[in-house]
């Protein structure tokens, strides 16, 4: 029986039936004939033998949830105290698999390993969670030397930026909360909107594109009220500012809608990083334990419907909105994909970015960058103190809990076996 009210067979529910299909069969729809994320030759083309099979050994390793947890409890601890070992260890494991370098320099050779295979990067100094006034103007510096470095290595030179670098973490949550700040806060406040406009004004005028994460719920409007003021004063010849929309929570479909409502009165490119959301355990745990309304979606399946929604919603209004999508999700990156060649957009139109980070779903990013769109990178460095966070979540996301292969590790396994090496 048909639920009253819901259009059935849309086209873009066919659409939508029709990738769900391709994924399950590991094919692609007709009007993408080429792009075949399951073809691993093009995903592994830069890895030599060798660094394919440490690649191996290292997701297999983090596919041990013991191990990880271990790690992951243990590890940044060890790092901050500064144990020697610890850093060297770190080094020779996972730190190269997920980090370009320690330094910009450092990070060149993997930028130009990126660049010869038609893939952009997304420069991210590692650093979050700073708290001193030294440190957060450190963390403005290293951006803006960032900055420097990106507009002379390429023109789609992107840097990412942790706003939590550069704001105190309790002084954004104080913000939201309403409590008025005593003087020395807004005096520190006003030292967070120089440093932002810094590395805004910057990125405008040596023609970089700057993405602002998103963070937790609980220090993201003033994360918002700074971007978006930053957007309103630097996007107005061509989208240099980026937000990030978190389509794990229930309200920010809408939210996208009404700052593109707002780009557009004010006369300004709407910069649309769109991601599903880091920080799921954190924010219902946090929700249960004070009492109020999970912002997060109930299941996963809302997450991707209001994932998709929004990209529908980027393309359609592309020439107003650049859009990021930022995904590790096959679906996702075929709906975008498709949309551009059925509404025959130029695939590497510079207002239609594919993004996975460094190290992960190499199957997505190469197949789409073979088939001429315009994908990224994201490439974090710093010592290995700044990136220690950074590291562990992605060892647990790489983590099985059914003890099943890891989607990274039965890909690598996949090109080991084609390449007579398993
Ligand atoms: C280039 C890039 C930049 C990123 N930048 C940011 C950033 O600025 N801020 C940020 O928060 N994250 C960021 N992320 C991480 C991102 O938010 C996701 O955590 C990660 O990419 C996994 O989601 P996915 O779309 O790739 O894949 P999928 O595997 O399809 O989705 C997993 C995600 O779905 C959601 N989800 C899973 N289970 C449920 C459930 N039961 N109910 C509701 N939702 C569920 C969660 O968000 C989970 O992370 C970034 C990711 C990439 C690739």
């Amino acid at each position: 029986m048909k639920k009253e009210g819901k259009p059935v067979d849309t086209p873009m529910d066919k659409l939508d039936q029709a990738i769900k299909e391709a994924v399950r069969n590991n094919g692609t729809p007709s009007a993408l004939e080429g792009l075949n994320f399951s073809n691993t030759e093009i995903a592994f083309v830069d890895k030599t033998d060798a660094e394919l099979k440490k690649a191996y050994w290292l997701f297999k390793m983090m596919n041990k949830p013991w191990l990880v947890n271990m790690g992951t409890r243990m590890g940044i601890p060890a790092v901050r105290m500064g144990l020697p070992f610890v850093d060297s260890m770190v080094r020779k494991t996972i730190f190269y698999q997920f980090c370009g370098g320690r330094t910009l320099l450092e990070s060149q050779r993997t930028i130009e390993r990126l660049a010869k295979h038609k893939v952009s990067t997304v420069l991210d100094f590692g650093a979050e969670g700073k708290e001193t006034e030294e440190d957060l103007n450190r963390t403005m510096n290293e951006t803006l030397r960032a900055i420097d470095f990106a507009s002379s290595i390429s023109e789609h030179a992107v840097v990412s930026s942790k706003f939590t670098g550069m704001a105190r973490f309790g002084l954004l949550e104080k913000i939201q909360s309403g409590a008025p700040l005593t003087e020395a806060e807004q005096q520190e406040y006003e030292n967070v909107l120089k440093r932002v406009d810094s590395v805004s004004h910057a990125a405008c005028n040596k023609g970089v594109m700057l993405f602002v994460d998103a963070e937790e719920s609980w220090i993201q409007d003033p994360i918002d009220d700074l971007v978006n003021k930053m957007m309103a004063r630097y996007n107005k010849e061509r989208p240099v500012v980026f937000n990030t929309y978190q389509l794990y929570r229930h309200d920010r479909l809408q939210y996208l809608k009404d700052s593109f409502k707002m780009a557009k009165e004010e006369g300004f490119f709407l910069g649309a990083k769109l991601v599903r959301g880091a920080y799921m355990e954190k924010e219902r745990r946090r929700a249960q334990e004070r009492g109020y309304p999970s912002p997060i979606y109930p299941n996963k399946a809302a997450t991707d419907e209001a994932y998709n929604a929004a990209i529908r919603f980027c393309l359609d209004n592309f020439e107003q909105i650049a859009v990021s999508n930022s995904t590790h999700n096959a679906e996702s990156n075929l709906l975008m994909a498709r949309i551009i060649v059925e509404k025959g957009l130029k695939r590497n139109h510079p207002h239609l970015n594919f993004a996975q980070l460094y190290g992960m779903s190499d199957n997505i990013t190469f197949n789409l960058a073979d088939a001429g769109f315009y994908v990224s990178k994201y490439v974090p460095y710093g010592e290995v103190r700044d990136v220690i966070p950074y590291l562990m979540r992605r060892a647990k996301e790489n983590t099985s809990v059914t003890g099943d292969m890891s989607r990274e590790l039965s890909l690598i396994y996949k090109e080991m076996e084609r390449r007579g090496l398993a």
